[in-house]
């Protein structure tokens, strides 16, 4: 996420987090092609990556990526309410899985001093995760941001984004998109 609108970095790290989870492990269309959703040591991999890439080496098993395509399923959901402008049900998932995953705060010690994390009764990859993702979610859905969570709106792709845009504008999941769907409209107006 880049741009203007300002959430406490671990926060940003986990919606980061979960946009990746979500679009690698719920299938549906990226725009160009149909989302393969990987399978097997591929998929185990693929998410360790994604968890890596937000900070954390996590140690993914292959059960752990299964349950973790479920939390993808339920968090797909919380975007697609939010994208229909359905706060009170957005809300009300994002409720749930606060319920679910038993998340709650607490103060951590880092190199730079004590810093608010989100964790689950254990910290399993599973249950940690998957309570952070519930607390980042409930942190922006009842904040100013509400309206941040989005799916893309270039026909066919339905990946998903948090809109870290300045004006809260964004409506695709990313450059390919855009340029697609400016590229339809500019040859609708010349033909
Ligand atoms: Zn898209």
């Amino acid at each position: 996420m880049t741009g203007q609108v300002k959430f406490d970095s671990h926060v940003e790290a986990l919606l980061t987090a979960a946009v990746g989870l979500v679009n690698l492990l719920t299938p549906g269309h990226d725009g160009t092609s149909v989302v393969d959703v990987p399978t097997g040591s591929r998929r185990t991999a693929a998410v360790g990556d994604v968890l890596l890439s937000q900070g954390r080496r996590s140690r993914v098993t292959a059960a752990d990526a299964t349950r973790l395509g479920v939390v993808a399923g339920q968090l797909r959901e919380v975007f697609a309410a939010a994208d229909r402008g359905d706060l009170d049900r957005t809300a009300g998932l994002v409720n749930e899985l606060l319920e679910s995953t038993r998340a709650r705060p607490r103060l951590d010690r880092f190199d730079d001093g004590w810093s608010l994390h989100f964790h689950g009764p254990d910290d399993g990859v599973v249950v940690g995760w998957s309570a952070g993702f519930a607390s980042a979610l409930a942190l922006c859905v009842g904040s100013e941001y509400a309206g941040r969570l989005g799916v893309c709106a270039a026909t066919p792709c339905d990946r998903i984004f948090v809109d870290g845009s300045k004006n809260g504008t964004r409506r695709f999941c990313g450059a390919r998109c855009q340029s697609r769907v400016k590229a339809a409209a500019h040859r609708s107006r010349h033909t």
